[in-house]
C-alpha cells in the first residue's frame, strides 16, 4: 500500500484517510485539524498541501508527498505561492475580519503554478466572530481547487456553523515509544542524552506528555536546563500551597517564574501537569507525569487539599491561557498569585 505523509508520525489512521482521499479525488474541501501544540497539526496541513501539489501524484506505490520533486522541495521551504499560510498578527490578540476578507480574494484568482491552492490558517480559534463569519461565507462555496485547513487547540472555540462545512481530523497524542523512537532517530541531542543521561531523556519525554514539538523543544539544551530548573520552581510554589503556608513564601516562590514569554507557558504547563498528578495519584496506580515519587506526590496533595487543588489548576489553566494571548507577564504572574495565595483564617466547611 501507498505510504502517505511519512514525516508526520503516528496517526495512521487519519493518515490513510486523507492519503486515500487525495489518491481518489475526492478531496474535501475544508478541514479542521486539532490537537495540543506539538501534536503536529502544522505539520500534517504542509503535507496535505504538499502531497495535492506533488509531481509525483500519480505515481502508483511512490510515498505521497514524495518530498523530493520539485513542488515539494518548494513547499517545505515556503518557496510556493498556492500555499499561503495565516497567522494571528504579532501585535493582535485576535484574527480579525480584514485579514480573511483578504484571504477570501486571493481564492478567487486563478492559481498561478499550481492544480491546489491551499490556505492553513494557524490558531484558528483566535478569529473574531466577525472574521469567522467571513470565512463561512467562502465555505458555503468554494472555489474549485481551493483547500481550506483551520488549525486549532481549541476546536470548541470555532463557530457551529463553519465546524458543520468543514471536515474534522483530531490529531492523536504520540505514545512514548513513538516519541523516544522519532527523537532518537532524528535529534543528535536526543542520542547523546540517552548515553550519558538516560533519566532526563525519559524526564523529556515524560513532560512533554505526548506533544512531539514540545519534545523536540526540550531536546535544546538551554531549554531543557531550563526544563530542570523550572521543575524545582515548580515545587517551590507547591509546596508554599500547603494549608497554613504564607504569601510571602508563594510571592517570592511566584517571582522564580520565568519572564519570558514562551518559558512562562512552560512553567505553567509544568504546574498544570503536577496538580494534575496530585489529583489523579489520591485515585489510580497511573503513570506520574512531573513528579518522580508517588510518595511526594501523595503527601503534597494532601497538604493542599482536593478542593484547593481544583481551584488552582482552574486559575493557572486560566492563565496558560491568556499567557499565549500576548497577556502582560508581570501582570500574569501577580493576578495569579492572588488569586491562589492561600487562606489564612479559612472559614470551616458547613
Ligand atoms: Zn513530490
Amino acid at each position: 500500500m501507498r505510504e502517505y505523509f511519512k514525516r508526520l508520525l503516528g496517526n495512521a489512521e487519519t493518515k490513510t484517510r486523507i492519503g486515500t482521499a487525495i489518491d481518489n479525488g475526492r478531496m474535501p474541501h475544508a478541514f479542521l485539524l486539532t490537537g495540543a501544540d506539538g501534536s503536529g497539526k502544522r505539520m500534517l496541513a504542509t503535507e496535505i498541501a504538499t502531497a495535492l501539489n506533488c509531481e509525483g501524484r500519480g505515481e502508483v506505490g511512490s510515498p505521497l508527498p514524495c518530498g523530493v520533486c520539485n513542488s515539494c522541495r518548494r513547499i517545505y521551504e515556503g518557496n510556493f505561492t498556492d500555499v499561503k499560510i495565516l497567522e494571528k498578527p504579532k501585535d493582535r490578540a485576535t484574527i480579525g475580519v480584514e485579514p480573511i476578507k483578504l484571504l477570501r480574494e486571493d481564492m478567487f484568482l486563478s492559481a498561478s503554478e499550481s492544480d491546489y491552492k491551499v490556505y492553513v490558517i494557524d490558531n484558528a480559534e483566535l478569529m473574531t466572530p466577525e472574521a469567522q463569519n467571513a470565512l463561512l461565507k467562502v465555505l458555503e462555496e468554494p472555489p474549485l481547487g481551493v483547500v481550506i485547513i483551520l488549525l486549532s487547540t481549541e476546536g470548541d472555540k470555532i463557530l457551529t456553523t463553519i465546524k458543520s462545512r468543514v471536515q474534522h481530523v483530531a490529531l492523536s497524542r504520540f505514545g512514548e515509544g513513538e516519541m523516544r523512537e522519532y527523537l532518537l532517530s532524528k535529534s543528535e541531542e536526543a542520542r547523546r542524552l540517552s548515553r550519558e543521561a538516560p533519566d532526563k531523556l525519559e524526564a523529556i519525554i515524560m513532560s512533554a506528555d505526548g506533544r512531539l514539538g514540545q519534545a523536540e523543544a526540550l531536546m535544546n539544551k538551554k531549554l531543557s536546563d531550563a526544563c530542570e530548573s523550572g521543575r524545582e520552581t515548580v515545587l517551590e510554589i507547591l509546596r508554599a500551597l500547603r494549608r497554613g503556608g504564607s504569601y510571602a513564601t508563594l510571592y517570592s516562590a511566584m517571582s522564580d517564574l520565568p519572564q519570558k514569554r514562551a518559558e512562562l507557558v512552560g512553567a505553567l504547563e509544568l504546574i498544570i501537569t503536577a496538580i494534575r498528578d496530585m489529583i489523579l495519584a489520591k485515585h489510580s496506580e497511573g503513570r506520574l507525569l512531573f513528579f518522580t515519587s508517588r510518595e511526594e506526590c501523595q503527601r503534597l496533595g494532601e497538604e493542599i487539599g482536593v478542593r484547593r487543588l481544583m481551584d488552582i489548576y482552574d486559575a493557572v489553566a486560566e492563565a496558560h491561557s491568556y499567557c499565549q494571548r500576548n497577556a502582560n507577564v508581570s501582570n500574569l504572574i501577580s493576578n495569579l498569585t492572588a488569586k491562589i495565595k492561600p487562606v489564612q483564617n479559612a472559614r470551616k466547611d458547613i
